[in-house]
C-alpha cells in the first residue's frame, strides 16, 4: 500500500479523499491555491503545498506546479477527485512517466471515453444500447439539418468534448437547428477548445440513471447498482438517489451487465460511471462514461456499504477486488442534495462572499442510527469566491426505504442553517416537499416544469401551513411576553420585578402580506394560538437568540428557521419562507385599505450580481418586460447565467454591451414605470 497520497483537488472532494486515505493509514498531501490558505482540506491533510494563485489554470489545473509538489513531498500516488484534472489523460501520462501512480483509470480509457463520439462508437461495438442518432462529427449546419430530418425532431446537439452539462442543446424543430448548431459549436470551441458536435434523438421526459462500476487490474469488474439523477437543472444534477425507484432487479442486472461490458471493452480499471438515459418504456441508452469518482458517489456507498475511495486506492495499488458481483447487495435508500452558494431568486447565479454562519443539522436528531451524512468542504467563516465551484456541501439522507430517506432529507434541510451567502437550501426543500418527487414521478424536466428558471421561497403561491402560523404567533408571544416580564437586578443584587403588563390577545399574523387573525394566550409552558375555532398549543424552549425554532404544535414535532428582521421576522420550512409581521387587527385593516402597489419593492435597476462578462443582451430600450423575463446573459464562473427582471416595467436605459467586463453591483439596466 502507498505511504502517501497527494490530492490534486480542493473543497469537499479533497476532504472526502483525505478521510478514506487517513483511515487506511496513508499520509495525505493537500495542494492549495493562494485563495485556499485557510481551507478545510488544507487543515485536514498531513501536509500541504501552495501551488499558485487563485485562478484554477495557475493552480489546480497547473500540472507543472502539482508535479513540483509531488517532488517536494515524495507522494507516491495522486487522487484527482472530480473536475479539474480528473479526466485529463495527459496528466495521468505525465504521472506515469515520473513513476507516480494515478488513482484512476488507465489513460487510454480516459482519452477514448472522454470523447463522447468515440465513447458512443465503443459502446455500440460492445453491444450496449446507444441513443439513436449519428455518432460522427458534423461538418456544417446543412449536414446537421439533413441528419436531423432523418433522425426526426426533436433532437439533441452535443459537443463531443462536452461535460458538466455544457455544450448540449435541445432542438425542437427544424427552424431552430441552424442557430442551435452555431451556438453549440461555438460554446464547444470556447469551453473545450474542440468544436466537434454530433446529433442524437432527444428522449422525451427521460430519466437519468447511471451505473457505478468498479474494476481492478486483474480482469475483475463489478457493478454496484444504479443511481438516479433525474432531478437536474440545465442538464446538471441537483439531487441524486440510490437505488432508483424506476429500476427493478431484472433491469438493474441488464443495465449493470451493459455497464460492465463497456468497462471491459475499454480495458477499464478503477471506479467509473456509465450514464444512461431511460425513456418512459424503460428502454435505456448509453449517454457517456465518466472516468472518475462522481460527485454523487456517496449514495452508492450508503446502500452498498462500500467505500469507493478506498476501493480506488486499493485498485491503484494493484490489489485484486476482494468481492464479486454476487457479494454486492443493495440495502436501504440514500438521497443526496447538492448545497450550493447560489441565489435561486436570481436565476441561480453563484453567490459570493463569506459564509458567516454554517450550522449543520444536529446529527443525533434522528436517534442513534446513521441517518444523515454530510460531505462538506467549507467551515464557518470561509469565503466562497468566484474562482471555483460554489458548492458548500452534500447532504445525504439515509433510510430503510425511500420515504424514510425523503422524510429525513426534508427535516435535515429545515435544520441546515447557512447565512452570509445565498444558497439553495429552500429550493431543495421545495423539491423534496413536492408530491411527485415523494412518489418517485420524476424526469429530467422536473425542475424546469415545476419551477422554471428561478425560485423565491417567499413567492410560493400558497398560504403557510396552519402550524407555521401558530409558530409565528408563539414566537411573537415569546418576544413580547419576555419584554413584559423583564426583571432587573439592582447594584446590591436585589431583584426588581418588571411592572406587570397585560398583553393584548388579538393579533394578525401577516405572512407574505396575507392576513391570518389569531388569538394568543399563555398555556402552561407553551403558547396557545387560536385560529378559526381551532386551538394550537405550541411548546418550545426557543428563545429569540436562536435561529432554529424547534418544538411541538399539538404534540407534533416542528422545525423552522428563524431570522429576525427590522420590522418582523422570517420563518423558513419545507421550501417555503414567510416574511412575518405581527400587527393589531386595527393595523391589519389599515394595511388592507392601502392600494396594492404591486412590485414596488422590487429593484428599479438590474445590477450585475457578480464580476463577469456580458454575453448577450436580450432586450432593447423601450421594450416592455415582465417580472421573470430573461433580459441578458452574463458569463461568470465559466457558466452562462441568465439575468432576470424582478419586476414588470419598460427598459429605460441599457448601460452595457455584449463583450463588456462588468463589476459586481454595476448597474446594467434601468427600468421606468411600475
Ligand atoms: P457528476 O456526474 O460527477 O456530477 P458532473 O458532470 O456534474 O458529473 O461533473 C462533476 C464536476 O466536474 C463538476 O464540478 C463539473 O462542473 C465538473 N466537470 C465535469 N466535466 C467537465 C468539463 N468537461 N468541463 C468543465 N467542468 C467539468
Ligand atoms: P455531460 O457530459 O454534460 O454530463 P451528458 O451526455 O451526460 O453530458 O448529458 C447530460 C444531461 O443532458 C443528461 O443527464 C440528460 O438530462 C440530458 N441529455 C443528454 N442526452 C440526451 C438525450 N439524447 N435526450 C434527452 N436528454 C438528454
Ligand atoms: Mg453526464
Amino acid at each position: 500500500m502507498f505511504e502517501s497520497i497527494l490530492i490534486a483537488n480542493r473543497g469537499e472532494i479533497a476532504c472526502r479523499v483525505i478521510r478514506s486515505s487517513r483511515a487506511m493509514g496513508i499520509r495525505t498531501v493537500a495542494v492549495y491555491s493562494e485563495a485556499d490558505r485557510d481551507a478545510l482540506h488544507v487543515d485536514m491533510a498531513s501536509d500541504a503545498v501552495l501551488i499558485g494563485p487563485p485562478p484554477a489554470l495557475q493552480s489546480y489545473l497547473n500540472i507543472d506546479a502539482i508535479m513540483a509538489a509531488i517532488e517536494e513531498t515524495g507522494a507516491e500516488a495522486v487522487h484527482p477527485g472530480y473536475g479539474f484534472l480528473s479526466e485529463n489523460a495527459a496528466f495521468a501520462e505525465r504521472l506515469a512517466s515520473e513513476g507516480v501512480t494515478f488513482v484512476g483509470p488507465p489513460s487510454p480509457a480516459i482519452r477514448t471515453l472522454g470523447d463522447k463520439i468515440q465513447a458512443k462508437q465503443l459502446a455500440a461495438t460492445a453491444g450496449v444500447p446507444t441513443v439513436p442518432g449519428y455518432a460522427d462529427p458534423i461538418a456544417d449546419a446543412a449536414e446537421a439539418a439533413r441528419l436531423a430530418r432523418d433522425i426526426g425532431y426533436p433532437v439533441m446537439l452535443k459537443a463531443s468534448a462536452g461535460g458538466g452539462g455544457k455544450g448540449i442543446r435541445k432542438v425542437m424543430e427544424a427552424s431552430e437547428l441552424e442557430e442551435a448548431f452555431r451556438a453549440c459549436t461555438s460554446e464547444a470551441e470556447a469551453s473545450f477548445g474542440d468544436g466537434r458536435v454530433f446529433l442524437e434523438k432527444l428522449i422525451l421526459k427521460p430519466r437519468h440513471i447511471e451505473i457505478q462500476v468498479l474494476a481492478d487490474t486483474h480482469g475483475n469488474a463489478v457493478y454496484l447498482g444504479e443511481r438516479e439523477c433525474s432531478i437536474q437543472r440545465r442538464h446538471q444534477k441537483v439531487l441524486e438517489e440510490a437505488p432508483s425507484p424506476f429500476v427493478d432487479p431484472e433491469m438493474r442486472a441488464r443495465m449493470g451487465g451493459s455497464a460492465v461490458d463497456l468497462a471491459r471493452a475499454a480495458n477499464y480499471f478503477s471506479a467509473g460511471t456509465v450514464e444512461f438515459i431511460v425513456d418512459a418504456d424503460r428502454n435505456y441508452y448509453f449517454l457517456e462514461m465518466n472516468t472518475r469518482l462522481q460527485v454523487e458517489h456517496p449514495v452508492t456507498e450508503e446502500v452498498t456499504g462500500t467505500d469507493l475511495v478506498e476501493q480506488m486506492i486499493r485498485v491503484a495499488a494493484g490489489e485484486e477486488l476482494s468481492f464479486g458481483q454476487d457479494d454486492v447487495t443493495i440495502e436501504g435508500w440514500a438521497i443526496e442534495a447538492r448545497l450550493y452558494a447560489e441565489d435561486p431568486a436570481r436565476g441561480f447565479l453563484p453567490s459570493i462572499g463569506r459564509v458567516a454562519r454554517y450550522r449543520e443539522p444536529v446529527s443525533g436528531a434522528f436517534g442513534t442510527s446513521k441517518t444523515i451524512r454530510i460531505d462538506h468542504g467549507v467551515n464557518e467563516g470561509d469565503t466562497i469566491n468566484r474562482h471555483y465551484d460554489p458548492m458548500l456541501a452534500k447532504l445525504i439522507a439515509i433510510g430503510d426505504d425511500r420515504m424514510q430517506a425523503v422524510t429525513r432529507m426534508r427535516a435535515a434541510l429545515d435544520e441546515f442553517y447557512v447565512r452570509g451567502v445565498n444558497h439553495n437550501m429552500a429550493f431543495l426543500g421545495a423539491v423534496v416537499a413536492d408530491e411527485d418527487f415523494a412518489a418517485g414521478n420524476i424526469s429530467t424536466d422536473f425542475i424546469g416544469d415545476k419551477f422554471g428558471s428561478r425560485f423565491d421561497p417567499t413567492e410560493v403561491d400558497r398560504d403557510p401551513e396552519p402550524w407555521l402560523v401558530a409558530v409565528a404567533g408563539a414566537i411573537h408571544w415569546r418576544r413580547i411576553s419576555r419584554g413584559s416580564r423583564l426583571v432587573t437586578r439592582s447594584m446590591d443584587d436585589q431583584v426588581i420585578p418588571g411592572r406587570p403588563v397585560t398583553l393584548a390577545a388579538d393579533w394578525v399574523v401577516m405572512a407574505n402580506g396575507r392576513p391570518f387573525p389569531v388569538e394568543l394566550a399563555e398555556a402552561g409552558d407553551g403558547v396557545e394560538v387560536r385560529r378559526n375555532g381551532q386551538t394550537y398549543v405550541v411548546s418550545s424552549d426557543w428563545t429569540p437568540s436562536r435561529y432554529i425554532f424547534k418544538g411541538t404544535v399539538n404534540g407534533e414535532p416542528v422545525c423552522a428557521q428563524y431570522d429576525s428582521g427590522s420590522v418582523g421576522f422570517r420563518l423558513t420550512a419545507g421550501g417555503y419562507a414567510a416574511e412575518i409581521q405581527m400587527v393589531s387587527p386595527r393595523a391589519a385593516e389599515m394595511i388592507a385599505d392601502i392600494p396594492d402597489r404591486g412590485a414596488s419593492g422590487a429593484a428599479r435597476n438590474i445590477v450585475s450580481p457578480m464580476p463577469g462578462l456580458m454575453v448577450s443582451i436580450d432586450v432593447e430600450v423601450g421594450q416592455e418586460v415582465k417580472a421573470g423575463d430573461a433580459v441578458a446573459v452574463i458569463e461568470a464562473m465559466k457558466m452562462e447565467n441568465q439575468l432576470i427582471a424582478e419586476r414588470d416595467g419598460t427598459i429605460a436605459e441599457i448601460n452595457c454591451a455584449p463583450g463588456d467586463s462588468v463589476e459586481v453591483n454595476q448597474v446594467l439596466m434601468v427600468f421606468e414605470g411600475g
